[in-house]
């Protein structure tokens, strides 16, 4: 059971194959059994499951429900999951039961899914390993020696390892498509203001967006239409109606006009890695796609402007976190200085203070000119980089990830090695663009991950394309021999 798609699940439900509390039970005893070694989950929430499951049985009984009533999911710790622990990853956040819930989780649940638990994460999304977690770290289900990618690594992992058929993952700098690529698995990171922020905890706001993980462009067609949508209570969420995003997944590609970055293929990508995206791109022209080279020249500019924008917002987002209001508090503080000095000292991890530190740094005054003031005038560049490129081309692709997934320790010690595994995705996050990963093959027996990407509010053709994709091959079919 746990091979099929969500898609099939659900239509397997729909056919009264099984039950949504079977399927839910079947899921729970494949996360009781992999848990322990691939660590993809901070919290299973079995009663709760079951007790979804039951009612999304009694609504399929009466033949109602929509495309993902009875579905297991799983959502990522950074949602806010009413009387949930919602943990962030962080040791700050450790005892935290969110009083409500996430506009995301929300939605998912009036949608009919029903939740298996939470799903481990870089500490405050900060990350590109998962080895910042406090929870320790997630395992890649292809190779438990090797990381699975972060932020959104438990995300990633337990899709890819089949303990959850779909689940959801935040991107602010690449968090959804570089797990997807270490993995295995397909994910999109849609449009800033798509998909609402609210009860999402935040890092850097105006880059944070929610989105679906999954093993097929499909299944992540269900998701994204559950999620998406206008809500008032975020004020970056677009006015917009949400498209079936699953009625032009089949569109056919005749015609379409793909454009690869040369600044994408250029030192440091593996070339291995090169020669896969240049053999999905040969499949795409089968499909009937024209290619050409194009150009973002500031590209070199979003690690730069990216580890500027994203600590500087980080550093006022967590301010919060004080000891005073929720999450943790030290012992016996001496005074209020002593409160904040110790419970935000024992609270974070160390990646967590490197980013308040660097952003307080860039935010304070002599220096915000130098600093935020500049790389967010790289930012309007490198949008109008993408603007340009989209004038030509209707899909920029390219690799995911320099690399396939490294060794644990490889790059942990050396930040500026750990923020290149996103030098391809964090320009789209920069831009607020839709960007996927899709997975394209194999190197050295681990995953590797295609970016795809759109226009602004162009996921219903990003997920066609990549679904006409996933026809044609099985790369996405692959999973772990666990
Ligand atoms: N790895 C990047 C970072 O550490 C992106 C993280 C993310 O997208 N949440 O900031």
């Amino acid at each position: 059971m746990h091979e099929k798609t969500l898609a099939e699940l659900a239509l397997g439900l729909k056919m009264k194959e099984y039950s949504s509390e079977e399927l839910t039970q079947a899921f729970l005893s494949r996360i009781g059994h992999l848990n322990p070694t691939l660590n993809a989950f901070i919290t299973v929430t079995e009663d709760g499951a079951l007790a979804d499951a039951r009612s999304a049985d009694a609504v399929l009984a009466k033949g109602a429900g929509g495309p993902l009533t009875g579905v297991p999911i799983a959502q990522k710790d950074i949602f806010c999951t009413k009387g949930v622990r919602s943990s962030c990853g962080s040791r700050m956040l450790d005892n935290f039961i969110s009083p409500y819930d996430a506009t995301v989780v929300e939605r998912l649940q009036q949608a009919g899914t029903v939740m298996l638990g939470k799903l481990n994460m870089d500490e405050f999304a900060m990350g590109s390993s998962n080895e910042t977690s406090y929870y320790g770290p997630v395992k890649n289900p292809w190779d438990t020696g090797s990381v699975p990618g972060g932020s959104s690594g438990g995300s990633a992992a337990a899709v890819a390892a089949r303990m959850v058929p779909g689940a959801t993952g935040t991107d602010t700098g690449g968090s959804i498509r570089q797990p997807a690529s270490f993995c295995g698995i397909t994910g999109l990171k849609p449009t800033y203001g798509l998909v609402s922020r609210w009860g999402m905890i935040a890092f850097a706001s105006s880059l944070d967006q929610a989105g679906p993980m999954a093993a097929t462009a499909e299944d992540c067609a269900l998701l994204l239409g559950a999620m998406a949508g206008f809500d008032p209570r975020d004020s970056t969420s677009l006015d917009r109606p949400v498209p079936d995003y699953s009625a032009t997944l089949n569109d056919c590609l005749a015609g379409l006009r793909i454009g690869l970055p040369k600044e994408f293929f250029g030192d440091g990508l593996d070339p291995d890695i090169a020669r896969l995206i240049h053999a999905a791109v040969d499949e795409y022209q089968k499909l009937g796609a024209t290619v050409r080279e194009i150009s973002l020249p500031n590209m070199h500019l979003s690690g730069p402007a990216y580890y500027v924008v994203a600590p500087a917002e980080c550093s006022s987002n967590l301010a919060r976190l004080d000891g005073v209001r929720y999450g943790y508090r030290c012992q016996k503080p001496k005074d209020l200085k002593d409160l904040y000095m110790r419970s935000r000292g024992e609270g974070f991890g160390a990646e967590v203070k490197r980013r308040i530190l660097i952003g307080t740094y860039a935010l304070s005054a002599g220096y915000y000119d130098a600093y935020y003031l500049k790389a967010q005038k790289i930012r309007r560049l490198i949008s109008e980089d993408f603007k340009r490129a989209f004038a030509e081309v209707d899909v920029i692709m390219g690799p995911t990830s320099p690399s396939v997934a490294f060794r644990f320790g490889e790059k942990s010690a050396d930040p500026i090695a750990m923020y290149l595994s996103d030098i391809y995705t964090i320009a789209v996050n920069l831009a607020g663009l839709p960007g996927m990963s899709i997975p394209v093959g194999f190197s050295t027996n681990l995953p590797v991950g295609m970016q795809l990407i759109g226009n602004y509010f162009a996921e219903e053709r990003l997920l066609n394309i990549a679904h006409r994709y996933q026809q044609v091959t099985d790369w996405h079919t692959r999973s772990p021999d666990l």
